[in-house]
């Protein structure tokens, strides 16, 4: 099959893309391994450096439906339950950036996306095809699936995600990198909670080598849970890590609330936590990676979708300027967002190990953090801005 733009990947990152590209008159193909679109079962944080792109890409006012607007991020100890500081979130908040902080269900934006790309007349979907192998004749690239199908392109975008199969054909740098976390998460009905409905905020409860996370979805009838610690048991190549029993002993210390939203948590499922180190370098003449097939990074600045949504209208705004010279615009798509987006990488895992420290180094973190005023944004300007 001959395509002008293949997208290998319908996750978030790689419908934002379709749907960018295709609003700059472009015709876009994109094929998705799996049989059906869709989303894990959790919450999504977007901050106002995604919807600034979700209105780019016309969808904000449909994102709007599905989205719960907290007015405070409040962060707890996880042992004593004490407050530590919080950040306001109301109006101060949309004043200095423009939009509110957002969280909704992943599929939610996955099918506001979707339904927006079979909208759009330039978009042809197609899934249960597995990319395989991808190749650079020069004035061609050729991607060839699971099932025996090929592609002939003009262009290759890879938003295969954090195992990407693309990106070892652009730069081989081995699996992600395993930070020994792992998280459990899911979402609990408000009906659940004994005593009753936890308030309408986002809380994030940090303790040693361990956080939790919880926040409203779909009109407050909803609670997403995130719980993360540290394995002891980690050890490569092993799946047996990370367990149940071990969430429980992680969180047995923990506050009355964190231990009640434990005990809800779905045991079914867990995430290890992985990255890579940032590359300068994702492009390769007419192959080029986006979100985490370029960029995967730990979530503790809640970024990876966001980032992957500003790959997205960078990639097309880039498209636009250069027209018909593919390797220019990927090239240029790449120099302006690889800064960033290493910025990101970095100063999450950073970020991680500020909010898990261990006891000893705690006191000085927990002053840090109690002095600051609620109202002070001044940390979050170069990810959340620009200022408007
Ligand atoms: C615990 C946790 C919490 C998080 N919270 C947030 C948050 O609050 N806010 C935020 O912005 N980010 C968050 N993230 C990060 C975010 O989930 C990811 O960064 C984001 O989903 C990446 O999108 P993507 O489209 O690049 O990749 P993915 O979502 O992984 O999509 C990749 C797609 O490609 C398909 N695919 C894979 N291989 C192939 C192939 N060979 N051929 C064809 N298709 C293929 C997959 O099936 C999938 O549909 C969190 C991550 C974790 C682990």
């Amino acid at each position: 099959m001959r395509v002008l733009f293949l997208i290998v990947g319908g996750g978030i990152g790689g419908l934002a893309t379709a749907l960018a590209l295709s609003r700059t008159g472009r015709a876009v193909h994109l094929i998705e391994k799996d049989n059906e679109f869709g989303e894990i079962g959790a919450g999504l944080q977007l901050a106002p450096n995604a919807s600034r792109m979700l209105e780019r890409l016309g969808v904000l006012d449909e994102i709007a439906k599905f989205a719960v607007y907290p007015n405070r991020l409040v962060w707890r100890d996880a042992i004593s339950g004490k407050l530590l500081t919080a950040v306001n979130l109301s109006e101060p908040f949309r004043q200095r950036y423009r939009y509110r902080y957002i969280v909704m269900h992943r599929s939610d934006l996955l099918n506001v996306l979707l339904e927006a790309c079979r909208a759009s007349g330039r978009i042809s979907l197609e899934s249960g095809k597995r990319a395989l192998t991808v190749e650079d004749s020069g004035d061609c690239a050729r991607v060839c699936c699971a099932d025996g199908a090929t592609y002939d392109c003009d262009a290759v975008i890879a938003a295969d995600g954090l195992w990407s199969t693309v990106r070892k054909f652009v730069h081989d740098d081995g699996d992600p990198v395993c930070s020994m976390y792992v998280a459990y998460r899911g979402t609990i009905p408000a009906s659940q909670f004994s005593q009753g409905a936890p308030p309408e905020e986002m809380v994030l409860w940090t303790g040693p080598e361990k956080h939790f996370v919880r926040y409203p979805l779909r009109a407050k009838k909803l609670y997403n849970q995130v719980a993360v610690f540290r394995s002891y048991r980690y050890c490569e190549g092993s799946d047996d890590w990370g367990t149940p029993d071990e969430l429980d002993e992680h969180f047995a210390q923990t506050s009355t609330e964190v231990r009640n939203g434990i005990a809800l948590m779905d045991r079914s499922r867990r995430w290890p936590i992985l990255d890579r180190p940032p590359i300068a370098n994702w492009t390769r003449n007419r192959i080029t990676l986006l979100g985490d097939a370029a960029h995967p990074m730990q979530q503790y600045l809640a970024q990876g979708a966001c980032q992957a949504l500003e790959d997205a209208v960078t990639l097309a705004d880039c498209v636009e300027k250069y027209g018909e010279s593919i390797d220019r615009a990927f090239l240029a798509y790449q120099e302006i967002r690889s800064p960033r987006t290493t910025r990101v990488q970095l100063e999450a895992r950073a970020f991680g190990e500020f909010w898990h420290r261990m006891p000893e180094r705690l006191e000085e973190r927990n002053r840090l953090l109690l002095q600051r005023s609620h109202d002070d944004y001044t940390e979050l300007d170069w990810l959340y801005g620009p200022r408007e």
